[in-house]
Formats: structure tokens, sequence, C-alpha cells
């Protein structure tokens, strides 16, 4: 029955704005992992963010559908954001679980910074029986797995894209362009709502 299950990617993020590194990173995944779909899940509120106002996860949410729409084999799911309270990575692979049911493997995409604070991770135990995780490696953050449980673990290089949600921000705070770094529909949603206009007070 194993051959026949159903591999769906998990692409948990903050997505604020969700950009290009995000869905190379997630095609890449899907490619080297015969994935079946990646679903993005935008979180609610992170915990780990605590130092800035994160956008309204409307918003955010919105961003990733429109930068997602055009890929039949990506989805986006709003578990994290329908969920009161923070995020954490269990909860949104429990509630995974129950929304695909048993014929299917998760992969828990994450970046080496995210890795990195995955001991800061509750039930890690669980965790690492929930779903396998793929560490994609990310500019300036060096994959390595110090500290961090091997079995259940794979890390996979990608194509190196240095954008970062932060820049793009800064960037829009700046009247910069971000143009080509997030999709066009993200672009003119951004402008559209006037999102980050204020980011530095
Ligand atoms: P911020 O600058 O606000 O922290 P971010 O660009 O890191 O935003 P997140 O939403 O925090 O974006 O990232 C979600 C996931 O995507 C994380 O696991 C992160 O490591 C990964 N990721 C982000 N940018 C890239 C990139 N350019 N290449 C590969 N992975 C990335
Ligand atoms: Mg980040």
């Amino acid at each position: 029955m194993s051959f026949a299950s159903r591999r769906v990617g998990v692409m948990g993020g903050t997505f604020d704005p969700i950009h290009h590194g995000h869905l190379v990173a997630a095609s890449e995944v899907a490619a080297k992992f015969a994935l079946d779909e990646v679903v993005f899940v935008p979180t609610g509120r992170p915990w780990q963010k605590h130092a800035r106002e994160v956008t309204h996860p409307e918003h955010r949410y919105l961003m990733t559908v429109i930068a997602t729409a055009s890929n039949p084999r990506f989805t986006v799911s709003r578990v994290d954001i329908d969920r009161p309270g923070e995020t954490y990575t269990i909860d949104t692979l429990r509630d995974l679980r129950e929304v695909y049911g048993e014929g299917t493997e998760l992969f828990f995409i994450t970046g080496a910074d995210a890795l990195a604070q995955i001991i800061t991770w509750k039930d890690v135990d669980e965790l690492f029986s929930l779903a396998h995780f793929v560490g994609v490696t990310r500019p300036g953050h060096e994959l390595s797995g110090a500290g961090i449980p091997t079995a259940g673990l794979s890390l996979l290089q990608i194509p190196a894209l240095a954008i970062s949600s932060t820049d793009c921000r800064e960037r829009v705070e700046d009247d910069l362009p971000v143009w080509y770094l997030v999709p066009d529909g993200v672009v003119q949603y951004i402008a559209k709502h006037e999102l980050y206009r204020s980011e530095h007070g």
C-alpha cells in the first residue's frame, strides 16, 4: 500500500510576503522527493517573531494563494491561521494528518535558519513521527546536522536565491522595486493594499 501513498510537502512560513525563494525551494523539494502536492501553510501568530508586528493573516494568506495559483501541485492551507493562539509546527502537522488521512506521507520543508531552532520546538520526537523533515539551503544560513536528530531528516541544496521577506518589506518601505523578487500578482497586491509602507514607523 505504501507505493500508492500520496506524498505531500508542507511549506510553513510567515509569507510576509511570499517570494520566489519560497517557491523555488518548494518546487525543488517537490521534484527531488517526487511529491504529488506541496501545501503552503501561512502561520497564524508566529511565536518566533514577536519582535515585529506581522501583517494580518488574511493578507498573507491571499498573497500565498495568488503566488501559488498557477501551479497545479501547489495548494494553500488555512489550518494555522484559523487556529487561535500561537503557531507551533506540531499543531500544523497534527492538523494536516487529519486533513490528508492515513494514506499520506508528509514532508515538512524548512530552511536552515528555522531548522536550527528545531530543538526549541515542542515535542520533537512526535514531530519526526508525523513527517519526514527536509532542510533546504538558503543563502547566509549554513545547513548542518549538529544537535539535530538525523533520522527522518534530509538536507537538500537548492539554487541560491538571496531573497528574504525582510528584504522585500524594506524595499517597499524604501520605494525600491520588488518586481521579480515576488510574483507579479503579489507586487500588485502589496501596492493595492499599501502593505509595508510604514515598517520603520
Ligand atoms: P523573514 O525575512 O520575515 O524572516 P523569510 O524570507 O525568512 O522571512 P519565512 O516566511 O520566514 O520567510 O520563511 C519560510 C520558510 O522558507 C523558512 O523555512 C525559510 O528558511 C524558508 N526560506 C525563506 N527564504 C528562502 C530562500 N531564499 N531560499 C530557501 N528557503 C527560504
Ligand atoms: Mg525567516
